[in-house]
């Protein structure tokens, strides 16, 4: 269960009245000489994943947003930025979570996204349309820049979706030359390699992040549940914009960090979304939170 920050923080001050450890991080672990970890950005209030053909549910479900953060020496990398101010009341509180946990603005070295959806892209700019980390690179699959930036997306969308292109090439455009992009394979950062995850959005990228005998695997929105897409991770689903190739990879990619015990970041799961995806006797996948 997800926990609005405001109230988590509320919690925190009264774990330190009580003398307990007060942190503002959700989840963390160490990869090597790095830090993993996660920070909230809020919720969203959404449907719960719903098979393609099924009747649609429209009872909210509340879907955790963690941030991913690797910190390792001087470099601060933060994957996804958030909803910031413009999306849902209940997201958009990625910076107050990061100075919570000791992060100003100005540390964050690296920006990679994993696509441009509002709850991962959004949160790029300040109140001056100003990049919201002011030293960092900025970086995004030059696939998914090109399809939020192409006229012919807009008009393609379902209406109630025709913002998120608009928006998203609006971000675009500003950030302007402080957006780079890259192709699949490339190594983004130190150690940090570009996976191609297609299918959510047309230019989805996971990051796999390598540090001496250590992997973990930022999965950005490969996964966005554990009852229906971690579970049944085959199982074509409404709001993917391709449904048959987001379950190819989605089973892909949960066979692959099964077998390889690799850690994942999940940005919706729920506990932070730090864990490992493990498989029961049956060979059905769960997620086991680190
Ligand atoms: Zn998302």
């Amino acid at each position: 269960m997800s926990i609005p920050r405001r109230r988590f923080l509320q919690g925190c001050i009264g774990a330190a009245v009580c003398g307990m450890p007060v942190t503002p991080v959700w989840a963390r672990t160490t990869l090597g000489s790095a830090e993993l970890m996660t920070v909230s950005d809020g919720h969203l209030r959404v449907p719960a994943p719903t098979p393609v053909g099924a009747a649609l549910d429209s009872t909210p479900t509340e879907r955790p947003c963690n941030i991913t953060v690797l910190r390792d020496g001087d470099r601060t990398v933060v994957f996804d930025v958030g909803a910031g101010p413009n999306f849902v009341s209940s997201a958009g509180e990625l910076v107050a979570a990061l100075e919570d946990a000791g992060i100003a603005p100005a540390d964050v070295t690296d920006v990679l996204f994993t696509h441009a959806h509002p709850d991962h892209f959004w949160g790029v700019l300040d109140d001056f349309d100003e990049p919201v980390f002011p030293e960092a690179r900025y970086l995004m699959h030059a696939a998914e820049r090109d399809y939020w930036i192409h006229p012919d997306t807009l008009p393609a969308l379902p209406e109630n979706r025709q913002v998120f292109a608009s928006a998203a090439s609006r971000l675009v455009t500003a950030l302007d030359d402080r957006l780079e992009v890259f192709n699949a394979g490339d190594e983004v950062a130190p150690g940090i390699e570009a996976l191609a995850t297609p299918g959510h959005t047309p230019g989805h990228c996971s990051f796999v992040i390598h540090r001496e005998q250590s992997s973990a695997v930022v999965l950005g929105d490969v996964v966005v549940d554990e009852a229906v897409s971690f579970a049944q991770p085959g199982q074509p689903l409404q709001g993917d914009f391709d449904p048959a190739l987001a379950a190819d990879t989605r089973a892909n990619l949960l066979t692959r960090l099964a077998a390889e015990r690799s850690v994942l970041s999940g940005f919706h799961l729920t506990r932070g979304g730090l864990g490992y995806a493990a498989r029961d006797s049956a060979g059905r996948f769960h997620f086991e939170p680190a």
